[in-house]
């Protein structure tokens, strides 16, 4: 198989619902266990973090659905991230070189992690896609689901940024859409905000990286990710 060409494609988050005036909520993180209270069980817990059965018992190495008061429960990642969990269990990664997240947009509506590659690949970069992930928007590929680039499974820098400090410290990660005209969808938003919250917390790197967008590691040279992108939102979750 063609490294170069594999993408992961994986399936879209649950929706989140819509804060007031239609501005998409950004996702509540989700909480990693649950402590189980009498009265509960199994198929109510799965229902209520809205997962699914049999993984919750595959997670917790339950055999049956017997559970008792005071049981901790560990939540499977969401449905979205379940690949990249998996992915990067299998790799090696350098402790503590990731220290940055960069987010960008892809200021077109079409396209996904293969085409952006092409398109890199002819501007002239041998690594192709610059970015180690790709959110979709439903047009090439699904919605809020995530695409793993090349550069992250191969662990190269990437080349998403003028800044070759960000490029081998950063983890580029680009939502399709032009968010100039529109604001992310909600569900781009909850799968980004569930991938960020999983490298800051819980993923194997060794460091806790830093929130930040295109434009304001670029300044002057890029609007990237756009005005309707909640880059100071998210850099006060990220705080
Ligand atoms: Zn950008």
């Amino acid at each position: 198989m063609n490294s170069r060409r594999r993408f992961i494609y994986t399936a879209g988050l649950a929706v989140a619902g819509l804060a007031a005036g239609g501005i998409p909520a950004l996702a509540a993180p989700r909480p990693r266990a649950h402590t189980v209270q009498a009265g509960d069980t199994l198929s109510e817990i799965a229902a209520r973090y809205d997962v699914s059965l049999a993984e919750l018992k595959r997670r917790n190495g339950l055999r049956n659905d017997v559970i008792r008061p005071g049981q901790r429960l560990t939540l499977p990642e969401s449905d979205a991230l379940a690949a990249v969990v998996a992915a990067t269990a299998e790799l090696r990664i350098q402790r503590g070189r990731w220290r940055h997240v960069v987010v960008h947009h892809s200021a077109i509506e079409d396209g996904n992690a293969a085409a952006y590659d092409s398109a890199h690949r002819r501007r002239g970069m041998e690594n192709g896609l610059a970015y180690h992930f790709v959110i979709g928007n439903g047009r090439d590929s699904p919605e809020g689901g995530i695409e793993i680039g090349p550069r992250w499974l191969r662990q190269l820098d990437g080349g998403h940024v003028r800044n070759a400090t960000f490029n081998a410290t950063g983890i580029g990660i680009c939502l399709v859409g032009n968010f100039e005209t529109r604001r992310p969808s909600e569900k781009q938003l909850a799968t980004l905000t569930a991938l960020i919250d999983w490298l800051r917390a819980d993923a194997p790197l060794g460091a806790r990286p830093k929130f930040t967008v295109h434009r304001w590691v670029d300044r002057n040279h890029t609007v990237c990710p756009g005005r309707y992108f909640p880059s100071v939102r998210l850099r006060l979750r990220y705080a």
